[in-house]
């Protein structure tokens, strides 16, 4: 139990007062207007963020930190084997598990099966910093096995899962947000960093733009694999969410719940968007 409230209790500080706190800047300073019904909207993802936080936040997290103890003890994994140094623990797992986050999140849109989880967080009409915990709870349980076999051939130290974990959580915020950044902030950030335009971009209802830009942290990833994509494209025309589910009454919290089961396209990665759409 101790484990549970030793990470359980920042985390959700971190998550809720960055989420509040990006809320509160997006509202003085959006990228851009609603198509959706606010309220309704922020309700529907609210309702996914709280419902699995707690199960992930509270449950899981406190699992996977006893785990992770376990497997140092027990000398499993990459880095428990070669006994490296606390910083560069830290450093190589946080570079391990940004580059296994990409491939993951490529995974989920390349395989159809896994697409048809992870559209539920494409779905979205809009996008803020509400989007960035709006995830169907299959999928949230699928990555959350797919990360422990990662934790367990790479052997991290508590240390370094905890600051992966707040970094993949702040980022996420970050890049989700609706915030217009002053100038030449996005281009220069994103340089080393994903950033909101880098990844509204991945929202587009376009195909060539939702199957790029697939890092989390570090934009390297995408430039490295030939995924990034991000300059000469008008952010002001994006449209946001998935061309088979267009209208608010598309992605109701029931459908969205049982989207992956009921999909019309049968699970298909996301089709070419009408030309029109393109331009
Ligand atoms: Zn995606």
């Amino acid at each position: 139990m101790h484990h549970i409230f030793s990470i359980a209790s920042p985390r959700n500080l971190l998550a809720f007062g960055g989420l509040a706190s990006l809320w509160a800047m997006e509202q003085c300073r959006p990228f851009k207007a609603s198509a959706d019904r606010r309220p309704a909207r922020w309700a529907r993802n609210l309702f996914l963020t709280l419902s699995n936080g707690l199960i992930v936040n509270v449950f899981l997290s406190g699992l996977i930190v006893a785990y992770v103890v376990w497997l140092r003890e027990n000398g499993v994994g990459l880095l428990n084997l070669t006994g490296c140094g606390p910083r560069t623990n830290v450093l190589l797992s946080f570079l391990f598990f940004d580059f296994i986050t990409y491939l993951w999140h490529r995974a989920y849109h390349e395989v159809p099966a896994l697409w048809r989880l992870h559209q539920v967080h494409h779905s979205d009409l809009d996008l803020d910093v509400t989007s960035a915990s709006r995830f169907h709870l299959l999928e949230i349980l699928l990555s959350t096995v797919f990360r422990t076999a990662m934790l367990t051939l790479w052997g991290p130290s508590v240390e370094a899962v905890v600051i992966f974990e707040a970094g993949l959580l702040a980022f996420a915020q970050i890049q989700h947000s609706n915030l217009k950044l002053p100038g030449l902030w996005d281009a220069r950030l994103r340089r080393l960093f994903v950033t909101p335009d880098m990844h509204r971009v991945h929202h587009s209802q376009v195909r060539s733009h939702t199957n790029s830009n697939y890092s989390t942290v570090f934009s390297f990833w995408d430039r490295w694999m030939r995924t990034y994509n991000v300059e000469g494209i008008d952010q002001v025309k994006l449209v946001i969410g998935l061309p088979e589910f267009p209208r608010r009454e598309d992605v109701t919290l029931k459908k969205i719940l049982l989207m992956p089961f009921l999909s019309a396209r049968g699970g298909a990665p996301p089709v070419e968007a009408p030309s029109e759409a393109a331009s």
